[in-house]
């Protein structure tokens, strides 16, 4: 481990996923962020006098399909509060928040840790509140501020101090944002904001049962810097305290470009917000009924479907990991399942490697979404068809894929435009074979007299002379037929 091992680190996240509803949290404008900087507002986001917020819907049932998911209890009755700050991106001073009586609490997931072992991950509590605008820092002299962002939905969802190290922490991000995708409520972006996460951070001597004074890591954009971060972090710490010094209790940044955290605030307290309940919103009230009827239309969970592939496809547990881990990229391979001709164990093996091989090779390279690539899953599956019945040979299907992500053509389109086909007619092999053998006399009598390895010579003389279309099982029978004839 990259620090002294005399520490241990408790680490706990706080992530705030954005979510996909269509409308902000307590008005109509959109959330769509395509518009002019500042057009998408309305004296209710803005907070001017006189005004009242109303609930957007959406927004409770988006995170009541999070609290389900993450094993929550649902708390029938919750209310909002007011956290009062001033800050030049948020014009109503206040953003609406949920301080006591949250939404969603004492839930848990699971991580699965590099030995295949499982942890389970305790969820404080995840709750409904607002988002703020953007100051933008970078234009010539001034800062400039676009509000779009007030009043955007967001849920906050705060982790127990379970995590123990750096990669605890990102295979915990990873698994947040594998359910909020799953679940359909927030693209899961960190890049681009849509997922943020701040880190609590503290370490104590090995043993020691009382936490240490906690930092809180802010500004980490990406998974990489998430564990780049708190592990700066955790030897900053340890470093100060062996020093015989005390950690101070501060928010910190993330500075990707030094690699290093700096002060960015001494910690606020709750009280420093001056929490109260919000006047002007009634309290969200959570039945029986509306709870089982979410429960029910949740969809199946990364780790349902990743055991289920296990059963129903018999796919070894590793493809089953690296299909699953977007729901994207799941339903993808399940589609070109659902266009084999043959569905049997081989050929949803053949299905999952063309998935995990070839088609993610491309997305990796050309930086493309799924939803963008050019091969279908149905044209996937037709071109595994045709390998299967014999029509082309596992070689040349590596060339018709190359043109399907050229073209859009069906497979068997391009397999017949370009005379593609496999040959499998024994006389026309034959041909080629009896050519072959009187050129190359003298390795036909090294053959015969007991050098077996030059079968293999033949054989890719055969293929090349008929530039791979020559099936391969047909190629071996005739040859070795031929060879006999011979001896
Ligand atoms: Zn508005």
């Amino acid at each position: 481990m990259p620090w002294n091992e005399q520490y241990e680190p408790v680490i706990g996240l706080e992530v705030h996923a954005q979510l996909l509803t269509a409308s902000k949290a307590f008005c109509s404008c959109s959330t769509d962020f395509g518009s002019e900087p500042n057009s998408s507002v309305c004296p209710v986001c803005l907070g001017l006098p006189g005004v009242l917020p109303v609930l957007n819907r959406n927004l409770v049932e988006f995170i009541l399909r999070m609290g389900l998911a993450t094993n929550c209890s649902i708390a029938p009755h919750s209310i909002f509060a007011r956290k009062n700050y001033f800050y030049p991106d948020l014009p109503k001073g206040y953003q609406i928040s949920q301080y006591e009586e949250p939404i969603c609490a004492n839930g848990w997931v699971e991580i699965e840790l590099e030995d295949g072992s499982r942890k389970k991950i305790g969820i404080t509590r995840i709750h409904m509140e607002e988002d703020a605008g953007k100051s933008i820092h970078d234009q010539d002299s001034d800062t400039l501020v676009d509000v779009n962002r007030c009043g955007v939905p967001l849920i906050e969802i705060v982790s127990e101090p379970d995590l123990r190290s750096p990669r605890e922490a990102y295979l915990y991000m990873h698994k947040i944002r594998q359910l909020v995708t799953y679940l359909g409520i927030c693209d899961g972006t960190m890049e681009e904001g849509s997922l943020r996460c701040d880190a609590n951070v503290s370490v104590r001597k090995k043993g020691e049962q009382a936490l240490g004074t906690k930092t809180e890591v802010k500004n980490m954009n990406s998974f990489r810097f998430v564990e780049k971060a708190i592990e700066y972090e955790i030897n900053r710490q340890i470093d100060v305290l062996e020093s015989g010094e005390k950690v101070v209790q501060q928010t910190l940044l993330w500075d990707s470009n030094k690699g290093v955290v700096t002060p960015m605030r001494s910690k606020e307290e709750a009280h420093d917000y001056r929490y109260f309940p919000d006047p002007d919103l009634v309290p969200v009230l959570v039945g029986e009924e509306w709870k089982s009827k979410i429960k029910k239309s949740l969809p199946e969970l990364p780790a349902v479907r990743r055991d289920r592939f296990v059963d129903a496809y018999k796919l070894p547990k590793y493809d089953a990991d690296v299909l699953t881990t977007e729901k994207e990229l799941a339903d993808y391979f399940e589609n070109v399942a659902n266009t084999l001709a043959k569905k049997n164990d081989e050929t949803y093996k053949l299905a999952s490697n063309w998935t995990m091989t070839d088609v993610l090779r491309v997305l990796n390279e050309q930086h493309v979404a799924l939803q963008d690539f050019p091969v279908s899953p149905g044209h996937l599956g037709d071109m595994i068809n045709l390998i299967v019945d014999g029509t082309i040979s596992g070689k040349i299907a590596k060339d018709v894929f190359e043109e399907m992500l050229k073209s859009k053509d069906s497979p068997k389109a391009i397999v017949e435009k370009k005379g593609l086909m496999q040959v499998s007619d024994e006389s026309a092999i034959g041909k080629v074979i009896d050519d072959i053998l009187a050129k190359n006399a003298d390795q036909v009598q090294a053959y015969l007299g007991g050098k077996n390895q030059v079968f293999g010579f033949f054989v890719g003389e055969t293929m090349k002379a008929m530039k791979g279309k020559a099936n391969p099982k047909v190629v071996n029978e005739v040859l070795r037929e031929k060879l006999q004839q011979r001896s």
